[in-house]
């Protein structure tokens, strides 16, 4: 949580007892936030070496954490470090380090910087520190945290600040986060989009997820692009099941929604409850056994159900997440999916349209 003014680390002391996650403040230009948030309870601070550097100011910010047994992340990002006069032969210094890296100018601004903060709480002995060194270049992102997990022995929040719209800001996030995290180099992350947080937390939890960095919480749901054998609305679909998925199923069952027989099966190997549509219908399998074939419109609802269902049999014990009982037949060509499948049979016999592999 941003604190600029007074009235924000007093509204803390209300959010605080209401909420089950860490909190913390963040905190820029004005010490005195800082002091305040620690009154009011916050789990961690944020200094910004950029607009708080008074070293008087820090000392304070660090012994009222310390008292609380507080941790601290100092936060260098790119666009609020100033180059400081007295800095410069370090920086030459460092220049020369980082000569054949194309960001050295920029290391060795981040680098000098946090030396030179972090010098204050050292002499304090103050080590429950955690840093981040953001920027708007991916690039950049990806080169200062791989240097500065070499020179220092702090956990390492990630993030790339300021990404953009979610349209775009998603890649640009999750590109070097990815690297990064593969590398075994961060501790916690944000994504940062220019738009409802919301989907920052989406986003980051579902990276956290796909890299196995952290048990999935919720089903899993994996759907098919669609292509020209596609004959149902499959991406109103996929965004029905995803609403209701996330409201009713708690365990990580994976579920796929995939659009016909011909990949439906191979893809959706391994999916606990599986879709594949035909010419306005879909047959459901649970597991590799088929349980319903049912017409279009009543495939959100029983395909719910059967997640309900299925959820329900594992949480007594009846059933495993991830065991396939039997393989996925595909189903019988002969019109259990409708005309679609007969048109498709009829195709890869050289009867009629083109087929499509
Ligand atoms: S082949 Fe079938 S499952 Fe694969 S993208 Fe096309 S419609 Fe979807």
């Amino acid at each position: 949580m941003a604190v600029l003014e007074k009235k924000d680390t007093a509204a803390l002391k209300e959010i605080l007892p209401q909420v089950t996650v860490p909190i913390v403040a963040d905190v820029h230009f004005h010490f005195q936030r800082a002091l305040e948030a620690i009154d009011a309870g916050v789990h961690k601070i944020r200094l910004n070496p950029g607009n708080i550097n008074d070293r008087e100011q820090v000392i304070k910010v660090i012994d009222a954490c310390r008292e609380r047994s507080l941790p601290i992340r100092v936060g260098v990002n790119e666009g609020s470090i100033v180059e400081r006069k007295d800095k410069q032969k370090r920086m030459k210094e460092l220049g020369g380090v980082f000569g054949e890296n194309k960001y050295g100018h920029m290391l060795a601004i981040m680098i000098t910087k946090l030396e030179e903060y972090l010098d204050i709480f050292y002499e304090r002995n103050f080590y429950d520190i955690c840093i981040s060194a953001k920027s708007i270049d991916p690039m950049v992102v990806v080169a200062a945290y791989a240097e500065i997990s070499k020179r220092f022995d702090h956990p390492l929040h990630l993030g790339v600040t300021h990404a953009g719209p979610k349209e775009t800001g998603t890649i640009r996030s999750i590109a070097p986060l990815s690297h990064l995290l593969l590398s075994g180099i961060g501790d916690t992350i944000r994504i940062s989009y220019a738009n409802d947080p919301i989907y920052e937390v989406q986003d980051g939890l579902e990276l956290l997820y796909c890299l196995q960095l952290r048990e999935r919480k919720g089903a899993e749901l994996i759907a098919c692009p669609t292509c020209g054998r596609i004959q149902v609305d499959l991406f109103k679909m996929v965004q029905d099941v995803r609403k209701k998925l996330d409201a009713q199923i708690t365990l990580p069952i994976k579920v796929a929604v995939m659009g016909c027989v011909v990949n439906g099966p191979g893809e959706a190997e391994g999916a606990d409850v599986a879709i594949f549509a035909g010419d306005r219908r879909g047959i459901i399998y649970v597991q590799g056994e088929k349980v319903a074939n049912i017409p279009e419109e009543e495939i959100l609802d029983r395909l719910l159900l059967e997640c309900r269902q299925f959820e329900d049999k594992v949480k007594r014990g009846e059933a495993k997440l991830g065991e396939k009982k039997v393989d996925i037949l595909p189903p019988d060509p002969l019109g259990e999916l409708g005309s679609g499948w007969e048109k498709i049979r009829l195709q890869k016999l050289g009867i009629g349209l083109t087929v499509i592999q």
